[in-house]
């Protein structure tokens, strides 16, 4: 049975993963510190006889007893407010935890894909942007201690594959919503529906014309899936190219919900990118991937789970 260890697997996007690596049969190994997951996430996991939990924050020594095949890196926090919050821990999981997890690779011969991110084209000058672009990011921004660690995290992995001949796998995720998202995370999509389900009107940062890309998780998961048992070393974008501003993307979910309230403009973040649009031509090309679920149809789920929340859970706010 292949072994397969999963960083952040208490997460939105390490909990799918999990699910999926189970259900191919695979022995999961979780690692988590919890900083940003929640162990609800996995609990339906705990059960199985292939499913194991370690609670670690693997920006210190990771160790584990016997073979292991692969290693998912996905532990980082993802979303603005959570990053902007713990700053340095971010700063650590990207660069010191990459390189505990790269260590670990070396040491068991397993392959590892890394989890980065379009943020590493900053505020991108190239529209839509494809994996040749280098990017526009401020190293000294306040988004700079995710991108740049990011950024690190992608240079580090390259430094392993080229000297150790490490195999090595890097996929640049877009904007991806779905289940598990913790509602108050900041992120626009739970952002937007914890706010209708509330009745609290729904902020729209600056004037609404930045615009981002929304990949529904199971169209993420099946790209990274696909990546891992590829042979592309070079890093690929995996996102849903459907474009939309977040002025319009308010409106479409004032009109999912049905709420009464409407939108109100608060100030812009720094650093916010304008433009967000990922080119997928690599990741079809080379990976026969693009995306199936469409943004209707994905929000629909989402709000849905969002609805089943209890009301505890749905007051909880944390900015
Ligand atoms: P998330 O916050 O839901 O999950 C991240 C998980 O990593 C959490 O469970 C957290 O507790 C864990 N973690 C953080 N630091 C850790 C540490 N030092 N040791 C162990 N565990 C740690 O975020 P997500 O959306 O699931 O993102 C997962 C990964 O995907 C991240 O690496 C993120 O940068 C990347 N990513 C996500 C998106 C997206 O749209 N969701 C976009 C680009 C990149
Ligand atoms: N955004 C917004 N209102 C919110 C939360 C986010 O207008 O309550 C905007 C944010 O400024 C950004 C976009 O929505 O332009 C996506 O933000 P998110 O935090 O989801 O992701 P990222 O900026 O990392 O793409």
């Amino acid at each position: 049975m292949k072994r397969i260890l999963i960083t952040g697997a208490a997460g939105f996007l390490g909990s799918h993963l999990c699910d999926r690596f189970i259900a191919e049969g695979f022995h999961v190994i979780g690692m988590d510190n919890l900083i940003t997951g929640d162990l609800k996430n996995i609990a339906h996991l705990f059960p199985l006889e292939h499913f194991e939990f370690h609670h670690h924050d693997v920006s210190t020594f990771v160790h584990l007893e016997g073979k292991l095949d692969y290693i998912l890196h996905f532990a980082s926090p993802a979303s603005p407010i959570d990053y902007l919050k713990i700053p340095i821990e971010t700063l650590k999981v990207g660069s010191l935890g990459t390189l505990n997890l790269l260590g670990l690779a070396k040491q068991k011969n397993s392959r590892i894909l890394v989890a980065s991110t379009s943020e590493v084209y900053g505020d991108p000058l190239v529209h839509p942007q494809n994996e040749e672009y280098y990017g526009n990011v401020s190293p000294i921004g306040p988004r700079g201690v995710y991108d740049e660690a990011k950024r690190f995290m992608e240079s580090i992995t390259m430094a392993y594959h080229r000297h150790h001949g490490l195999d090595t796998r890097i996929v640049r995720i877009f904007n991806t919503y779905g289940p598990r998202m913790r509602l108050n995370d900041g992120r626009v999509v739970p952002a937007f529906m914890g706010q209708a389900l509330r009745g609290e009107d729904l902020t729209v940062f600056g004037d609404g014309s930045q615009t981002r890309s929304f990949c529904y998780i199971d169209d993420q998961v099946e790209g990274i899936y696909r990546l891992l048992f590829s042979d592309c070393v070079e890093p690929v974008n995996i996102g849903n190219p459907h474009e939309t501003t977040i002025k319009e993307f308010a409106e479409e979910i004032i009109a999912l919900t049905g709420t009464k309230q409407k939108v109100i403009y608060v100030p812009l973040p720094q650093d916010d990118p304008t433009q967000r649009q990922p080119d997928i031509s690599k990741a079809k090309k080379l990976l026969g991937w693009e995306p199936k679920v469409n943004r209707a149809e994905g929000l629909k789920i989402v709000y849905d789970y969002f609805k089943s929340l209890s009301p505890e859970e749905l007051q909880k706010k944390e900015h």
